[in-house]
């Protein structure tokens, strides 16, 4: 339901929580986070509100400089930690963050449990996640291509992948994202209420766009991997 990426100098932890709370007039049911930390992902989920994850959060004294935060409205699975996300791949090279619904997400789920593939929750998002890894071979832009010609319904994802600590990509189709440019951080997030306390500097991605965020700027392609180069905004309400 409510979407956040950051990759900066601030405390991860900080920018995840705060959007994410900025966003809950929507709606939600659990919420979730991962950072990036050396070579390994920090992943925690809890069902509930965003002030019972922060108390997890900053019970385990987690911190960081890139992450990604979810609030999540089950429509796929039920509402439980294992189906909460950031969902992953399965060998701990990527997570992901989802708002939308999957169509053909049981027909992807067949063809990856015929391969071997086992599944960890109920939702269509881990089956994106899984589908990607398997379409990875060292190119996320061309992965992203291809994902894109697999999956029907609708979709925003922000994925971390465990080998890149510069940043991560974005793609969506019938869901909102929004990337928020700042000085030597940036932002992805599915509602501009939560960038309004840190860039009122914002590109809108279009159906099928690509993005990949990282410290020192944002890169934008099309759905046949194009680059684009779409006009930066200046937002000047406030929420
Ligand atoms: N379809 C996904 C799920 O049920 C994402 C829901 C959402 O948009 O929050 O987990």
């Amino acid at each position: 339901c409510g979407i956040v990426g950051y990759i900066g100098e601030r405390d991860v932890v900080d920018v995840l929580l705060d959007g994410m709370r900025r966003m809950e007039y929507r709606g939600y049911d659990s919420a979730g986070m991962a950072l990036l930390d050396g070579d390994r992902f920090e992943v925690v989920r809890e069902i509930g509100r965003v002030a019972e994850l922060e108390k997890v959060v900053l019970g385990r004294g987690l911190t960081g400089r890139l992450g990604i935060g979810h609030t999540r409205w089950a429509t796929h699975g039920g509402v439980t930690v294992e189906n909460a996300h950031p969902q992953s791949d399965g060998s701990g090279r990527f997570v992901l963050v989802h708002n939308g619904i999957i169509e053909n997400y049981l027909d992807l789920k067949e063809e990856l449990e015929a391969q071997g593939d086992q599944f960890l929750s109920q939702t269509d998002t881990e089956v994106v996640v899984h589908y990607l890894a398997r379409l990875y071979s060292g190119d996320m832009l061309q992965a992203l291509v291809e994902l894109q010609k697999r999956l029907r319904g609708s979709y925003a994802l922000v994925i971390l992948r465990r080998d890149d600590p510069d940043g991560f990509f974005c793609v969506r189709r019938g869901s909102p994202l929004v990337l928020g440019s700042g000085e030597g951080e940036n932002f992805c997030v599915s509602d501009v209420a939560a960038l309004l306390p840190y860039t009122r500097k914002v590109l809108y991605l279009e159906e099928g766009d690509i993005a990949q965020v990282s410290r020192g700027g944002l890169r934008i392609w099309d759905e046949e991997g194009t680059v684009k180069v779409p006009p930066v905004h200046e937002v000047d309400w406030d929420v």
